[in-house]
């Protein structure tokens, strides 16, 4: 049988048998014996794939490729074994130039893909892991898409501050209900594959092994573009949007309020107006976009994007750290031993009490549920996790992480049991919110080993690990430590031990706050608004109600004997709460009554509206405490600690955390802020010193 013919470049006619490759640029062509071209995305020089516009522009050689000499089926993959595309290459969102020129690249980037779409032959995208943002909409493009079981599709542009751009706007919402694609649109949220096959984003799913066959199945069948739904056609009518588009603007506004994040809410304008034409949505999709990319919501998001990347980076290298145990199974070890677990360690946990570890393996196959696993994966998970309340696991572990109570002598006296039992080469690290680790150390007889893990409550949910040093921890402990985190998919920001290191030292302020305004007679919702108004993931209050009023008191009081400079004072009706059992949410009641993990927040019409100083009160706190935190080096620079807030805290990341917000307030009208509030207040709003200084 001859070769079959792939493509005509210039004078060379190439011949590619079954197997062989021809290269453009990130694609890799294939054409095999039956008739079938497979374009295999591998973006040059990275372990994961995105739609950059060399990517494009090289996709579109390869369609002229194809289009001289048509194949039966076009099959499009990921040669990287994580993924098919985890989304556009967003440095390219940073550089975009201004609206036009952004634009403009939209427009040749549509061409490319309109082009793919138009082929006369069918097209089938074989999707495993993510298929994100740019990358799903390179597979809704094709006519058909097959996922290897475990794949996710996504739009998480919203994240971003802007929606789909590449034609994601009007594919998927001709290809599924509408509504549904917008719901995925407006949230950022994946499909996983159970969910996506039932939306109909997918048309098989199937297992790696099974994909030749899939695909082959399907030779000869063109899918026509045509079986959209009754759903999708009752939406062309203008009224049905107008009515769909209203109600979807109320609950968007609730989440994510068009003065903070305009993305959405252009994303539901461009539906309403041009749903059903496609012409029509695709231009609106292309100056939508552009103009989004140009507002400060937009900026700050990018940049929050790449302060995750400049943590993960801290991550990098082999940390030796396979098996690990964790001492106290309460709220927090219980969930760092399950995330360790989940993310293939061995994991030995211990408790002095029984119950508190038969809880915490409970507490892990709900951690591990909801992090989507299969009942393979959550079995697998559950079998690396072994209650130890002889601590056993103990001297074998390559990382101990002592997580009982933030009590100062408890913990000593825990940390120099463990190094009597642990093994030589071993790494100690506790998850103190607020001690400083010198007190702690200084039990120790190798205290270059000794650091601070401060995981942050749910475990599962924040991703960022504050990896603490104190002056005697060793160079390689840290990097140890720092891939490590990065090994269970969690970012590391590095600090020094300080009280309450860099994010309590910075948040309890504005929780401590909160609570004197409570003592004046405020109203604590109207308290809590005022801050989500902000841009908050949620107010103080209901932080303080969630983190325990009995951990938030310790970490007061903590702070304030070991700090040089006045914070707020601890309400008296705290200390009583605590006294009387009311620790917030793990009790059922704090300051708010809790029902089914949710605060029952209702507005005091009894109480007097609030001063006009609460919002700066709250946040400038906060401001302050981390201007400090920069002058003492506890964390070393500024993109860290607003990583770090937004990561741990959800300080408003529209805002690119407390630091750009601060500098794009302007540093002057902050200082004067703070000494009127200091006249008014008292001197915990004196300013730092290290205002300054500030760059
Ligand atoms: P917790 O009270 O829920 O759990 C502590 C566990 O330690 C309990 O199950 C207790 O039985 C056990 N324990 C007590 N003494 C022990 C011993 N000698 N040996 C073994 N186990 C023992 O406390 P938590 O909220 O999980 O906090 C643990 C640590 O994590 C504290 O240092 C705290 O400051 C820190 N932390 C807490 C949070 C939070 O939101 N709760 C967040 C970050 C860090």
């Amino acid at each position: 049988m001859s070769k079959p013919v792939l493509s005509v470049i210039g004078e060379t006619q190439l011949e590619l048998g079954s197997g062989e490759e021809q290269a453009f640029g990130n694609w890799r062509l294939r054409r095999d014996a039956g008739g079938i071209a497979w374009a295999l995305l591998d973006c040059n020089g990275s372990s994961t794939n995105t739609l950059s516009e060399a990517v494009l522009t090289d996709l579109s050689k390869l369609l002229d490729a194809l289009e001289s000499l048509m194949p039966e089926l076009l099959v499009l993959r990921s040669a990287k074994p994580g993924g098919f595309a985890a989304g556009a290459d967003i440095s390219e969102f940073r550089d975009a130039g201004d609206q036009e020129a952004a634009a403009q690249r939209l427009r040749q980037g549509h061409a490319v893909i309109d082009r793919l779409e138009g082929l006369s032959c069918p097209t089938i995208a074989v999707v495993h892991g993510y298929a994100l943002g740019g990358g799903f909409e390179l597979a809704l493009a094709c006519d058909q898409r097959i996922a290897v079981d475990g794949a996710w599709f996504g739009f998480p542009e919203v994240k971003l501050g802007l929606h789909p751009g590449l034609g994601g706007t009007f594919r998927l919402s001709e290809l599924i209900d509408p509504t549904e694609a917008m719901t995925l649109m407006l949230t950022g949220k994946s499909a996983h594959t159970k969910k996506a096959k039932s939306l109909g984003i997918i048309d098989e799913v199937t297992e790696e092994r099974h994909v030749d066959a899939a695909v082959r199945a399907r030779l000869g069948k063109k899918k026509s573009r045509d079986s959209r739904g009754l759903k999708a056609a009752v939406f062309d009518l203008g009224p049905a949007r107008k009515l769909a588009a209203n109600r979807m603007r109320t609950q968007t506004e609730d989440q994510a309020p068009q003065r903070h994040y305009p993305a959405p809410h252009a994303l539901i304008d461009l539906w309403e107006s041009h749903g059903g034409d496609r012409d029509g949505m695709q231009k609106a999709e292309i100056l939508s976009f552009s103009k989004l990319l140009m507002t400060d919501t937009a900026r700050n998001l990018i940049r929050v994007f790449f302060l995750r990347e400049a943590l993960k980076k801290k991550a990098s290298g082999a940390s030796g750290i396979d098996r690990v145990h964790v001492v106290g199974a309460g709220t927090m070890g219980a969930e760092i031993a399950a995330w360790c677990a989940i993310k293939g360690l061995r994991v030995t946990l211990s408790d002095l009490k029984l119950t508190a570890l038969a809880k915490a393996i409970k507490e892990a196959g709900r951690i591990a549920r909801d992090a989507h696993l299969s009942d393979l994966e959550i079995r697998d998970a559950l079998d690396r996790l072994m209650p130890d309340p002889k601590q056993y696991g103990l001297a074998d572990a390559d990382l101990i992480i002592e997580a009982a109570p933030e009590k100062i002598d408890l913990k000593r006296d825990l940390l120099s049991s463990i190094e009597a039992r642990a093994r030589k080469d071993a790494i100690i690290a506790t998850n103190t919110s607020s001690l400083e680790l010198e007190g702690l150390a200084s039990v120790m007889k190798t205290p270059g080993r000794f650091a601070g893990l401060h995981f942050f409550n749910p475990v599962a949910k924040l991703e960022l690990v504050e990896v603490v040093s104190q002056p005697k921890t060793t160079k390689k402990t840290l990097s140890r430590l720092n891939a490590f985190i990065g090994a269970v998919n969690r970012s590391p920001a590095p600090v020094r031990s300080y009280p309450g290191f860099s994010v309590n030292r910075v948040l309890t302020p504005y929780l401590l706050e909160a609570g004197m305004m409570v003592d004046e007679g405020m109203d604590p919702f109207a308290i809590d608004r005022v801050a989500e108004r902000f841009g908050m993931l949620m107010g103080p209050l209901e932080v303080a109600d969630r983190v325990g009023l009995d951990v938030c008191l310790d970490v007061a009081d903590t702070l304030r004997d070991a700090l040089d400079k006045p914070i707020p004072g601890v309400p008296g009706w705290m200390r009583k709460r605590v006294e009387s059992g009311r620790l917030g949410r793990k009790s059922g009641e704090g300051i708010y009554v809790w029902k089914d993990g949710k605060p029952d927040k209702k507005k005091d019409e009894s109480k007097p509206s609030l001063p006009d100083d609460v919002r700066d009160r709250l946040i400038l706190s906060m401001l302050n405490a981390a201007v400090e935190c920069l002058r003492k080096d506890v964390v070393s620079d500024a993109d860290t600690l607003d990583a770090a807030m937004i990561f741990a805290t959800g300080f408003a990341p529209f805002r690119g955390g407390p630091i750009q917000y601060a500098r794009q307030r302007g540093k002057e009208d902050i200082v004067k802020a703070l000494e009127e509030m200091a006249s008014r207040h008292g001197p915990r709003f004196a300013p730092d010193a290290g205002w300054a200084d500030l760059a």
